[in-house]
């Protein structure tokens, strides 16, 4: 019997877990997100967690206020996260809160041993290399949720390592490429001049994907890709030079792997989290079916292109920042988040985004050794970004 914590259940990512637990019959022990503390009463009364939080103190008073007949402790703040996160009563912390605030709650997770399943890509965008040793100190997994991770990690199960998992050593695995497709998002075709005048409006209709505000918005710069290369450098322990991206249009390959006599694996499958979601807490078994079976006639044909980097430069952009190291993808990390806010707060234009990223990739930034330190450069680069917003 698997018992979870969800943090972040009340999101797009959380709510499909929610859905999958509950077909699965697994126990949820604990929830938590920000402020929608009405869906957060709807999710206690029904799965019946023995805690919750919630980030907000205000919503945390008004959640323990909705449910005072049911004597649940309600926490709060950055605490209450990190003590949902290190629970012993739980198997896996399934991490979906958006953005740089999972951080703390990952490497509480990890250091208590529990495995993670992990959509909160900026924490590895972040802080990757103290979530990877965190986790291999405290003989911890990482379970990639993210669907491109999610599609290389259940090719991986096909390599001479067995049953494999992050961090273990990727040594052995006989990979010389991975190739992360990317869905182009909503303004594929347009040019660098055409992205001038498009609306936050037009920038939150994906093609494919149903996803939360802020990684829509990553989709259309295709920052979000950007984010990906990096995390996968650190779950896969790969050179950010042998990461490719493709454009593929359908989203129906969710990426693939090369192997070093060029013969390459692909996963496929309807563009549906629940796949990947599922995965990441049945792994190494699979589990029935979440969604509805892939028609390959259906969809006809599937379609390939390279990024243009010169319309959208986050990609090269994160590149660079690996490259660099450091503090540099914590920087850009942090450049994006509130980039991206000012953006659909319409403050900024659209193309403002990825500019104001790459002026802060042109600082001067200190070393970075631990999670205090990576925490400044956060909130020095999101200081400096509001104040040009
Ligand atoms: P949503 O915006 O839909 O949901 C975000 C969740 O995080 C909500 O539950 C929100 O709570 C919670 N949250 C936000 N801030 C805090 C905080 N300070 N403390 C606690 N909880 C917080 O985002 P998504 O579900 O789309 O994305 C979640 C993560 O998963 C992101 O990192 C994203 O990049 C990644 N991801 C998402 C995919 C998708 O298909 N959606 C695909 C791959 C990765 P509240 O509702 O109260 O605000
Ligand atoms: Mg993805």
């Amino acid at each position: 019997m698997t018992r979870l914590v969800i943090l972040g259940s009340t999101g797009s990512i959380g709510t499909q877990s929610l859905d999958v637990a509950e077909k699965r019959g697994y126990t949820v022990t604990a929830l938590a997100a920000h402020s929608n503390a009405q869906l957060m009463e709807e999710q206690i009364r029904h799965f019946h967690p023995t805690m919750a939080a919630m980030y907000d103190e205000a919503a945390a008073r008004d959640l323990r206020d909705r449910v005072r007949d049911l004597n649940i402790p309600i926490l709060s703040g950055m605490d209450g996260l990190c003590t949902l996160a290190e629970l012993p009563d739980a198997d896996i912390v399934l991490n979906s809160v958006v953005g740089m605030v999972g951080l703390l709650p990952t490497l509480h997770a990890l250091r208590a041993g529990h495995d993670v399943a992990l959509a909160n890509k900026e924490t590895l965008v972040a802080g990757g290399e103290l979530v990877m040793r965190m986790a291999r100190e405290h003989h911890a997994r990482i379970l990639p949720v993210d669907s491109e991770h999610s599609a290389i990690f259940q090719c991986l199960q096909g390599t001479a390592a067995g049953a494999w998992a992050p961090p273990a050593s990727s040594a052995k695995l006989g990979i010389s490429r991975v190739i992360l497709t990317a869905s182009g998002g909503p303004f594929f075709g347009k040019s660098a001049e055409d992205l001038r005048h498009v609306t936050v409006e037009d920038a939150l209709r994906h093609p494919n994907w149903s996803m939360g505000q802020k990684i829509t918005v990553d989709s259309a710069t295709m920052m979000n890709k950007g984010l990906e290369l990096i995390e996968a450098k650190w779950l896969f322990d790969m050179a950010p030079e042998n990461i490719d991206i493709v454009v593929h249009r359908e989203s129906i390959i969710h990426s693939l792997i090369e192997f070093t006599d060029y013969s390459v694996l692909a996963q496929l499958g309807v563009p549906d989290m629940r796949i990947p979601i599922q995965y990441a807490l049945t792994w190494p078994l699979r589990g029935d079916p979440p969604v509805r079976r892939l028609d390959l006639a259906e969809i006809g044909k599937l379609t390939f292109y390279k990024p243009d980097h010169e319309a959208f430069p986050a990609i090269e952009l994160c590149r660079t920042a690996i490259e660099k190291g450091g503090a540099y993808p914590a920087a850009v990390n942090a450049a994006n988040e509130q980039a991206n806010l000012l953006f659909r707060e319409g403050k900024i234009s659209f193309c403002a985004i990825s500019e104001l990223v790459a002026e802060t990739l042109s600082r001067p930034l200190p070393a970075v050794s631990t999670v205090e330190d990576i925490l400044a450069v956060d909130a020095e680069c999101r200081r400096i970004i509001i104040d040009r917003g």
